[in-house]
């Protein structure tokens, strides 16, 4: 649990069913600037929370410039893939490990972000939630092209399979920006949270309540549903 603000939470739970929070977050503020900053790690021998500390350590020491920050956010960001495959190279036990990373970086009434994995950032406005990051995973494609439903995605025996994460051989990270409204709220989780709510659950838990109280209730929902994954969330309203 971390307070930065009234406008800013983030609550993390290692869930019913894992033996370690593998989940990582980051809220840090610079004059002008706010990150926020989801890692979930995977892999086995303390892997997943080593890449997920990497990703997380990777943004927060990063000198973020305000001029560019597209460009920032993914030196960061490959600065995190290289020290994640060094990690493995000096350490044959951690071969395997990695995490994903969803960044968002609130300049003015801009978010810039970066996403690899299948960590999401949500927007909601005007009460209406929309999910700005697409998912890195094997299924996802599978729900693109008709092959199976969002219904059978959620028992699907692939759906926790990413095509991409940090520290995985090749990536290809997402990056966009979107502009902010006043009162607009930004969700980052980690799928311990999207695989067991609906997008209608999180838009009605997200669209009342302190932020505070919204992390919690988030966490509160996904633990009621099972908690089978560690689950992590941010909120941040304008
Ligand atoms: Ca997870």
């Amino acid at each position: 649990m971390t307070v930065i603000d009234t406008d800013t939470w983030a609550e993390s739970h290692i869930g019913y069913k894992r033996k370690d929070n593998e989940d990582r977050f980051l809220i840090k503020e610079l004059p002008g600037l706010m990150i926020l900053a989801v890692a979930d790690g995977m892999g086995g021998h303390a892997g997943g929370e080593i890449a997920a500390q990497i990703v997380i350590d990777a943004f927060r020491e990063y000198n973020f410039s305000k001029e560019n920050l597209e460009r920032d956010l993914k030196k960061a960001l490959y600065n995190a893939q290289k020290k994640i495959l060094s990690k493995m190279i000096e350490n044959y036990d951690l071969d395997g490990m990695g995490s994903t990373a969803t960044i968002a970086v609130l300049y003015r009434n801009k978010t810039f972000w970066i996403h690899v994995g299948d960590s999401r950032i949500y927007l909601l406005h005007n009460k209406k939630i929309k999910q700005i990051t697409t998912d890195h995973t094997f299924i996802q494609d599978l729900i693109e092209d008709g092959t199976i439903t969002l219904e059978q995605a959620k028992t699907h025996p692939l759906k926790d399979m990413l095509d991409q994460c940090v520290g995985c051989d090749e990536i290809q990270p997402d990056t966009g920006v979107f502009n902010l409204q006043k009162n607009d709220r930004l969700l980052l989780c980690s799928d311990g949270l999207s695989r067991h709510l609906s997008d209608l659950q999180i838009e009605s838990i997200l669209a009342t309540n302190t932020v505070q109280k919204t992390c919690q209730q988030l966490i509160q929902a996904t633990l009621k549903m099972g908690g089978t994954d560690n689950v992590t969330v941010i909120v941040k309203e304008f």
